[in-house]
């Protein structure tokens, strides 16, 4: 029988980091011993957060004055753009770089702004030294956005989360530390005058995150017969999987404690093995040929980073993206199809030999 491989689609934890996660027990110490954690590697005040906008919104908040602008990079997720309109403050998106999917000096300088998110797309890190010093010539403040590269180093060597006034971090469903949900900000300069998140994870929504990785290898399996898919739907419309997109944004809202936990060991684990970056991707011409053709070879990809500028799609027309000031992301986004790197380059390799007859010729 052919191998069925069922790409970003569900958390591809493997069965005994599955089983570890579903039956982990997590304690008050767990805790306060990720914030501890993250204090010293970040050195500044740790929070412990529901999800990554949660987070971002609060570094935002305790960092800028309501009503101020915030440079967004013209390429991201929903998630984003969420926690500055919770913060009270207004998103400026900005246009990209093939290359590394992140704005440049080049794309922000005209831009009137207070404060900017740097969010290493993918991994793929930004100019730090040349944004750096535009945004204090600006008088414009940085904050780091970790989703997608916890543990990755600039070009000058300084780690990612150790460069702007505040850094968020997000355990989210295939983020680069990824316990399905939870976050954690931590202020490095203006310390906040409000209280660390005090409302209790809910029931349901522990639950839900605790059982997550069991649905998504049940789904895999149910690959096989073509039913995954209509199985995850079916999870998703009787409430008991959520998709990332609809992780609520609640500033006062605690992670749970296992979620700590297991995102306390992924951090020793990356600082040990210092990786980080999440996905390779790939520009290419013809992408619904090409993913007819890896189907039939029986790759599945789905949830791409990004298909819409701003993803998922079903959220684009609330955000009223300016696709005339960003052309290289609206074409970014029809042309992109990424690998997430937890497969091993063996399982990938009859899907890359596809991919790279696609990729589009410079
Ligand atoms: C997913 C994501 C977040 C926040 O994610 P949560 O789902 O709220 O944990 C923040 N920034 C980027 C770039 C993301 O992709």
């Amino acid at each position: 029988m052919k191998k069925l491989y069922f790409l970003g689609a569900a958390a591809n934890y493997s069965r005994k980091e599955r089983l570890a996660h579903t039956f982990s027990i997590g304690l008050k110490s767990d805790c306060e011993d990720l914030t501890d954690f993250l204090e010293k590697k970040y050195e500044g005040r740790a929070m412990l957060t529901k999800n990554g906008r949660s987070a971002l919104a609060l570094a935002l908040r305790v960092n800028l004055e309501k009503g101020s602008r915030v440079i967004v990079n013209g390429f991201t997720c929903y998630a984003v753009y969420e926690a500055v309109k919770a913060a009270g403050m207004e998103p400026v998106f900005a246009d990209i770089d093939k290359k590394t999917l992140n704005f440049t000096v080049e794309t922000i300088k005209d831009l009137k702004a207070d404060g900017i998110i740097i969010q290493n797309t993918l991994g793929n890190v930004v100019d730090i030294k040349a944004i750096e010093k535009w945004a204090e010539e600006n008088d414009v403040k940085i904050i780091e956005d970790l989703a997608h590269c916890t543990g990755v180093k600039y070009a000058d060597g300084r780690e990612a989360g150790t460069v702007g006034v505040a850094t968020a971090l997000s355990f989210g469903k295939d983020k680069s530390i990824d316990t399905i949900s939870g976050g954690a900000v931590i202020f490095r300069d203006k310390m906040p005058k409000i209280a660390a998140p005090r409302l209790k994870p809910r029931r349901s929504d522990a639950l839900r995150e605790r059982f997550y990785p069991m649905f998504g290898a049940m789904s895999r399996g149910l690959a096989h017969i073509h039913a995954g898919g209509a199985f995850m739907k079916f999870l998703v419309l009787i409430h008991w999987v959520q998709k990332s997109a609809d992780n609520k944004l609640e500033m006062n809202r605690k992670i749970s404690k296992f979620e700590a936990r297991r995102a306390l060991r992924q951090l020793e684990l990356l600082d040990k093995e210092g990786e980080g970056t999440i996905r390779d991707f790939y520009l290419v011409e013809k992408r619904d040929e090409l993913l007819k053709e890896l189907a039939e070879a029986g790759y599945y990809f789905e949830g791409f980073w990004y298909e819409k500028p701003v993803s998922p799609e079903r959220y684009y027309e609330k955000v009223g993206f300016p696709e005339d000031s960003c052309p290289v992301a609206v074409e970014v986004a029809s042309k992109i199809i990424n690998v997430p790197k937890f497969y091993s380059e063996e399982e990938l390799a009859p899907a890359m030999d596809i991919i790279k007859k696609y990729v589009e010729k410079a």
